[in-house]
């Protein structure tokens, strides 16, 4: 079973997610956001070894706690990024347009590609690509636990901002109706900001993208 340790991190209010096999004691951070060394403190006090960092997109608020992650005495986890989204993380993903300072921490070493599997001990997750927020958006589907680690794709009440440079609205729509609208209902969404929403309740409350 897998578990999944939420805080909010940064300046933006980012959400990241620690997950683990908690058999296995083997960890993965879905957007480090910032502040590393409390998402080390979460996995240290339970066991868990952090292996591989895995990131929605390159905005710099979804990765600015991963050069602290990986200076800790861990193997140095493997970083997972869709090729896409590269340039953007090369240029800090966009830290100095808002007048931030951010070490980019390790290069990316596992280019994402649409339908990838992903394993944290006997847990799969699936790599969907999911353009529209940025030209290389991913979102990761664990069909075992249902739930789908949304990055800034969808929120709830709410979807991604296109007007940053390689935003696209109507990528973004053909994302969510058919990556996202077409999941079980009862699929849980845990997203980049905001609060927990399921499938179901977005595809009758989004206003938005409608189903
Ligand atoms: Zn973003
Ligand atoms: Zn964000």
């Amino acid at each position: 079973m897998l578990e999944i340790i939420s805080r909010v991190l940064g300046p933006v209010s980012t959400n990241c997610y620690l997950i683990a096999d908690p058999d296995s004691g083997e960890a993965a951070v879905i957007d480090p956001a910032w502040d590393g060394q409390i998402i080390l403190a979460e996995a240290q006090k339970r066991g868990w070894k952090i292996g591989q960092l895995w990131y929605t997109h390159a905005h710099f608020d979804h990765f600015g706690g991963a050069a602290e992650i990986a200076k800790a005495p861990n193997p140095l986890p493997m970083v997972a990024l869709h090729p896409l989204d590269h340039d953007l993380w090369q240029l800090k993903g966009g830290a100095p347009l808002f007048g931030m300072h951010i070490d980019p921490g390790p290069e990316p070493t596992v280019e994402l590609a649409h339908g990838q599997i992903l394993r944290l001990g006997n847990i799969e997750f699936e790599v969907l690509h999911t353009p529209g927020h940025t030209p290389g958006h991913v979102v990761y589907y664990c069909p075992k636990e249902t739930v789908l680690f949304s990055g800034d794709l969808i929120f709830q009440g709410g979807v991604g901002r296109t007007d940053l440079p390689g935003g696209d609205w109507e990528a973004l729509v053909e994302s969510i109706r058919k990556l996202v609208y077409t999941l079980p209902e009862d699929t849980r969404i845990l997203s980049g900001h905001g609060e927990e929403t399921t499938v179901g309740e977005e595809k009758c409350n989004n206003p938005f993208v409608r189903a």
